[in-house]
C-alpha cells in the first residue's frame, strides 16, 4: 500500500529522508534539502549580495551537488552572487584527468567559468611523480597540502571573495571522531567552524555542513546530476577510513548520530590555555601560513633536495635527515676534491694538493674576472700542463661543475657572493615548525660557516672542502 508524502502534498512517498526518516515524494525531498541548505548559508551568513565565490569542484558528487544547488538557490533567493568553478588537477592519472572532464561538463550544464590550476605549473610535480618518488604512503600529506594551497593561490586569481567547498555532514563528524580519538581537542572547534580563515586570507565556507553524505547521493540521482564516483587511485586505507567505517556503523543504528557528532565538537570546551598557532605569511611563497616556512614550502623542499620524507614525521626524524643528507653532500665534495687534487698531483702541478688555478681559469673564460693575485699565483703552477691536459678531457673539472651545479652553486657565488646568500637561505630555513598539521621540523645549523676566498684554492670558492650546504 503507497505510503502518503510526510509534506502533505498529496502524492505517494518515493524515498525515506535518510536524516529524518520522513517519507517524502522526490519534489518535496528536494524542496526539504535546498531549503535546509539554504538556511544554513544565511543563518551563518556565508555570502553578501555581489559576492564572487568559487566552488571548489573536483567533479565528485559533493561539488556537483554544491554548485548545482548554489545555482539553485541563487536564482530562487536572488542571492546576487557571481558564482565560479575551481578545479585543482593533481596529475593523478586514471582519476583526475577522468573527473575534470566531469568538471568540464559542470561548467557548460551549469553555465559557470571554470578556472583549473594544476601541480605541475604551480610546484612542477604531478601526484604520479610525487609518488614515484616516496612510495604511496604519505602521499595524501603532500597532496593535501598542496591542494589546500592551491585553491588559495586559485582563489586569489578569481579574486573571489571566498571558496565554498563540498565538506558534507559525514566529513565534519569523521574529522571530530578523528580529532577526539587522537586527543586533538585544540581542533575541534576549527574543524567544525562553517567558515575558516583568518584576516588577510580568501575564506573557505561550507554550506553543506549539516547535509548527510546519503541525501546528497539520493539528489544527485534523482537530480540526475553528472558526476564523477571513481576513487583516487592512491587513496590509502587510511586512519580516515577507520573513522568513517565507525560512524556509517554508528548511523545504522541512530541516524541522528551524525548532527549528535557535529554538535558535540561545535560545544566541546577548549581550555583557555590551549592555543592554536596564528596564521602569518610564508616568508618563501608569502601564503598564508601559521609558521615561518609554510608545510607546502618544505615538502616541496624535500623533493627537489631528493628528501621527499623531510616533511613527514616528527622533527628530529626531519633533522636526522637533514644531517644525514649534508654528510652525504661533503663526502660526495671531499671525493671530487680528492679526486682533482689527484689529478693535479699527477700533472706535477705546483698547486700540490690544491685545485690547479690554471685548469680552473681555462674553463672558466666567461665567469668573473681573476684577480691579480690569482693570475700571479697561476703562472707559479703547472705552466698550463694540467690546464691543457683537462681542457680535452676536462673530467675532474666538470665532476666539480655538476657537483656544484647540483648542490645549488652558482658560478657568481663561487666567485665571492656565496656567504651571504646562503647563510640567508639557511636562516630562512631555521625553526621550521610545519604548518597545521601533524608534524614539525626544528632547527638546523648549516650553511653557516662558509669562508671567504683565502687562495688556498683555484676553485676561487676559498675552502670548497670545508663547504657545508644545507637549505
Ligand atoms: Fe590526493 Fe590522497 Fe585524495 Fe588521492 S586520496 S586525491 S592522493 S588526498
Amino acid at each position: 500500500m503507497p505510503v502518503l508524502c510526510k509534506a502533505g502534498c498529496g502524492k505517494n512517498a518515493m524515498l525515506k529522508r535518510p536524516k529524518t526518516g520522513d517519507a517524502l515524494c522526490k519534489e518535496c525531498f528536494f524542496w526539504a534539502f535546498e531549503t535546509e541548505i539554504h538556511f544554513t548559508i544565511t543563518k551563518g551568513e556565508l555570502f553578501k549580495k555581489g559576492d564572487s565565490v568559487a566552488v571548489a569542484a573536483s567533479g565528485g558528487k559533493d561539488s556537483t551537488v554544491l554548485a548545482h544547488v548554489l545555482k539553485t538557490l541563487n536564482q530562487r533567493y536572488d542571492y546576487g552572487l557571481n558564482l565560479m568553478l575551481l578545479s585543482i588537477d593533481e596529475g593523478i592519472t586514471g582519476y583526475r584527468d577522468d573527473s575534470l572532464e566531469t568538471v568540464k561538463q559542470n561548467r557548460d550544464d551549469y553555465e559557470m567559468p571554470l578556472k583549473i590550476l594544476s601541480y605541475k605549473e604551480l610546484y612542477g610535480w604531478t601526484m604520479d611523480e610525487i609518488v614515484a618518488q616516496i612510495g604511496r604512503k604519505n602521499n595524501c600529506t603532500f597532496c593535501g597540502v598542496f591542494r589546500r594551497q592551491a585553491l588559495d593561490r586559485g582563489a586569489a586569481m578569481l579574486n573571489v571573495k571566498c571558496i565554498a567547498t563540498g565538506h558534507n555532514a559525514d566529513d565534519i563528524a569523521e574529522t571530530v571522531l578523528m580529532n577526539i580519538l587522537r586527543g586533538d581537542i585544540a581542533r575541534l572547534k576549527r574543524c567544525t567552524a562553517i567558515c575558516t580563515g583568518s584576516e588577510g586570507t580568501i575564506p573557505r565556507v561550507k554550506p553543506l555542513k549539516y547535509t548527510y553524505e546519503k541525501e546528497i547521493v539520493m539528489y544527485a540521482h534523482y537530480k540526475k546530476l553528472v558526476y564523477f564516483s571513481t576513487e583516487c587511485v592512491f587513496a590509502p586505507n587510511a586512519y580516515r577510513g577507520h573513522a568513517r567505517a565507525l560512524l556509517k556503523d554508528m548511523e545504522k543504528i541512530r541516524p541522528t548520530c551524525i548532527m549528535d557528532i557535529i554538535y558535540s565538537g561545535e560545544t566541546m570546551a577548549v581550555k583557555e590555555e590551549i592555543s592554536l598557532p596564528s596564521q602569518r605569511l610564508c616568508i618563501r611563497c608569502n601564503f598564508v601560513s601559521s609558521q615561518e616556512v609554510c608545510k607546502a614550502c618544505v615538502l616541496l623542499e624535500g623533493l627537489n633536495k631528493g628528501l621527499p620524507k623531510l616533511g613527514i614525521g616528527k622533527s628530529s626524524k626531519a633533522k636526522k635527515m637533514l644531517e644525514e643528507y649534508n654528510a652525504k653532500q661533503k663526502s660526495s665534495l671531499e671525493e671530487a676534491i680528492k679526486d682533482i687534487n689527484d689529478e693535479c698531483k699527477k700533472n706535477n702541478c705546483v698547486s700540490k694538493g690544491k685545485v690547479c688555478r690554471s685548469s680552473y681559469k681555462s674553463n672558466q673564460s666567461h665567469t668573473a674576472q681573476v684577480n691579480e693575485e690569482s693570475h700571479s699565483k697561476m703562472d707559479t703552477c703547472c705552466n698550463g700542463q694540467c690546464s691543457e691536459k683537462l681542457n680535452t678531457e676536462n673530467e675532474t673539472n666538470l665532476k666539480v661543475q655538476v657537483l656544484l651545479k647540483e648542490y645549488g652553486l652558482s658560478e657568481s657565488e663561487l666567485n665571492g657572493q656565496t656567504s651571504d646568500k646562503l647563510t640567508e637561505s639557511c636562516d630562512k630555513a631555521q625553526t621550521l615548525e610545519m604548518d597545521d598539521d601533524d608534524f614539525e621540523i626544528d632547527t638546523h645549523s648549516t650553511g653557516k660557516e662558509l669562508i671567504e676566498d683565502d687562495d688556498s684554492c683555484g676553485g676561487a670558492c676559498g675552502n670548497i672542502d670545508s663547504l657545508h650546504i644545507g637549505f
